[in-house]
């Protein structure tokens, strides 16, 4: 096959409705904001990938940034890690982090996804895996009792043998409360993650992970501060339930300098943060390295390929950000994902949803 070229670069910011707003113990995120890109190639494929800006305030932003980088990227050859590494040159001054790092992340993902497509190959088997299917958990909010309860229920029914819930209530009761009636609702043969997204103090995450201790959790999410990596440390040594964190590390470094810090027992990189499809490999080998099971934030589209080829890979998170403007490209039963074999990531935009949700 003769070398590819990068063509052009297309973005579109949408702001899409979720279907139950995605609530924290340190805010809500109301819609899913993400800013999708076309990575077009002399080939004649084109890459497709997304965003999430979290707040619709970034959206403009981080387009802008991409729209910007094709004029770095546009004319080179369709080679990934090299992009990386001159993306990653380019902004060593300024700092490759942030919505940088977003940015570089989204057109590194589009990249992949391209050289997949060209190759007529599931991005999980273009990168040496099979296509397997994943254990997958379905991942909830700070529902409280009747809407947790309700979203369990349907867990269940629909297979998931695992839900996470986020908690971080006012009070400790409260987060007990919440939890029991979740195992209320789905029993002992089901497992119960908890995230707190970064919501406790020290202290007072070891005072309400030692109670949760006593309540079968399989994983307790960012108690602290994403960045006290001693804090984590510090909590995970006081618990016999596992510390899980990942999901704000920007860039395999700090993946690094977390899990030498002892600050968790799994970890859950966010495919966009830690620096796309580049990013994730890097990470994986450090998770083997360290021997630490690996998840993933959101993505699942792009994750559950990846997760394909992660030595240590353990779940995939169920989040569909992109379900309305995106063709399901995943299928999940009895509590498994499966990747069918459309080429690349498998991401086919439904353009008339799209044409709904732009801003
Ligand atoms: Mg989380």
């Amino acid at each position: 096959m003769p070398e590819i070229r990068i063509k052009g670069i297309r973005t579109r910011a949408v702001n899409v409705p979720l279907e139950y707003p995605i609530r924290t113990a340190v805010g809500v995120v109301a819609t899913s904001p993400l800013v999708l890109i076309d990575l077009h190639t002399d080939a004649g494929v084109t890459g497709s990938a997304y965003v999430f800006t979290y707040t619709p305030l970034a959206l403009k932003a981080v387009q802008q940034m991409i729209d910007g980088l094709a004029s770095i990227v546009v004319d080179r050859p369709l080679a990934p890690i090299q992009l990386a590494q001159t993306l990653e040159s380019r902004f060593r001054l300024l700092g490759n982090t942030g919505l940088v790092r977003m940015a570089c992340a989204g057109i590194d993902m589009a990249a992949w996804d391209a050289l997949a497509r060209a190759h007529e190959l599931p991005l999980a088997r273009f990168l040496g895996g099979e296509t397997i299917s994943l254990p997958a958990y379905d991942s909830h909010s700070m529902d409280d009792v009747d809407l947790g309860r309700k979203r369990a229920e349907q867990a269940v029914r629909a297979g998931f043998k695992a839900i996470k819930t986020k908690i971080g209530y006012s009070s400790l009761d409260q987060d007990v409360n919440v939890l029991r009636s979740i195992r209320d609702v789905v029993g002992d043969g089901v497992q119960i993650m908890v995230d707190y997204n970064q919501g406790l103090t020290v202290p007072e995450a070891i005072r309400r992970g030692r109670a949760l201790d006593d309540e079968g959790v399989a994983w307790i999410e960012e108690p602290t501060l994403q960045h006290d990596y001693t804090g984590h440390a510090k909590v995970r040594s006081a618990l016999k339930t596992p510390i899980q964190m990942g999901e704000n590390w920007f860039g395999p470094d700090e993946m690094s300098k977390a899990l030498s810090a002892s600050a968790c027992d799994f970890c859950m990189p966010d495919l966009m943060k830690i620096g796309g499809v580049t990013g994730w490999l890097r990470a994986s080998a450090i998770a083997e390295q360290h021997g630490v099971p690996m998840s993933s934030h959101i993505f699942q589209e792009f994750s559950a390929h990846l997760l394909a080829v992660t030595p240590t890979a353990h779940w995939l998170e169920r989040m569909d950000i992109a379900g309305p403007i995106c063709e399901p490209s995943l299928t999940f039963e009895d509590g498994k994902a499966l990747f069918g074999d459309r080429p690349g990531a498998g991401i086919v935009w439904r353009e008339k949803e799209v044409e709904r949700f732009i801003v």
